[in-house]
């Protein structure tokens, strides 16, 4: 599979019907802790100073480009990716086709009550997909969530605690879960209950997502200023010919 690098992170070039069918091939099931990350510019540039989230991105079995800074980033450097995939859209085409197995998700994220109510509207959406089981994001005890997600056997698990807080969570703890796939999905329940809207289409053809997200959340600027570092950082890698 072609991958492109943008920081130091080697990003699949795919479009999503691509990833949903690379997600759901034997190859990846096979791989009994496999796991699949979205990364934005935020999390590209955290990676850069913190080598366990980098090489739990690494370990990752696919590594889908959210984010249009993610987009120009690689075109900046001079090797486009075949497009932008989010992680909501990723999933939503994941489930269309786990739906029409009868196959099974775990959901666990968010605060008490989101996942429960995401369920419900997923279920309904998707028919045919069952709810497996459901945990908020909102635990102390490892150990015991990982029991009731192992309990439940289901066959595809998104962990949506917020980035980089899910993907350090899979990666530490992939040796002891017992699902073929997973993807860390961020706030992606809040949006499928409906406590958190999406932004309007246009804007999210233009690639605005981001600044529909800070107009409704300004204390994400701190959070946000990691883009324009990004940017500069990839400008300079690509003045100075070495992607790094
Ligand atoms: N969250 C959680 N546990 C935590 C921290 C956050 O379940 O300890 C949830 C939070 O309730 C929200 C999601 O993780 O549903 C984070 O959403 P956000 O949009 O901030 O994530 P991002 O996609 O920016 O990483």
């Amino acid at each position: 599979m072609e991958k492109i690098g943008v920081l130091g992170v080697e990003f699949n070039s795919l479009t999503t019907a691509q990833a949903v069918s690379a997600a759901l091939s034997k190859d990846v099931a096979a791989d009994n802790s496999a796991f699949i990350v979205t990364p934005n510019p935020e999390i590209v540039w955290l990676a850069r100073s913190d080598p366990e989230l980098k090489a739990a991105i690494a370990a990752a079995a696919l590594v889908l480009p959210d984010g249009i800074g993610i987009i120009y980033g690689a075109r900046i450097l001079g090797t486009p990716l075949r497009g932008r995939v989010t992680g909501i859209g990723f999933a939503e085409e994941c489930f269309e086709q786990l739906a029409a197995q009868g196959k099974s998700v775990f959901l666990l994220g968010a605060k008490p009550g989101v996942a429960e109510t995401a369920g419900e509207k997923l279920a309904k959406r998707f028919r045919g997909l069952k709810i497996a089981g459901i945990h908020d994001g909102y635990f102390t005890d490892d150990d015991t969530v990982i029991g009731e997600i192992n309990a439940a056997n289901a066959d595809f698990l998104l962990v949506c605690l917020g980035a980089p807080k899910q993907e350090l969570w899979i990666y530490r703890n992939r040796a002891k879960l017992k699902v073929p796939l997973a993807a860390c999905l961020g706030g992606a329940l809040d949006v499928w209950a409906g406590t958190v809207k999406r932004a309007p289409r246009a804007l999210q053809r233009l690639g605005l997502e981001w600044l529909y997200r800070l107009i409704k959340e300004p204390k994400r600027i701190g959070r946000m200023m990691s883009l324009p570092k990004f940017l500069f950082a990839v400008i300079g890698v690509r003045l100075r010919g070495k992607n790094g």
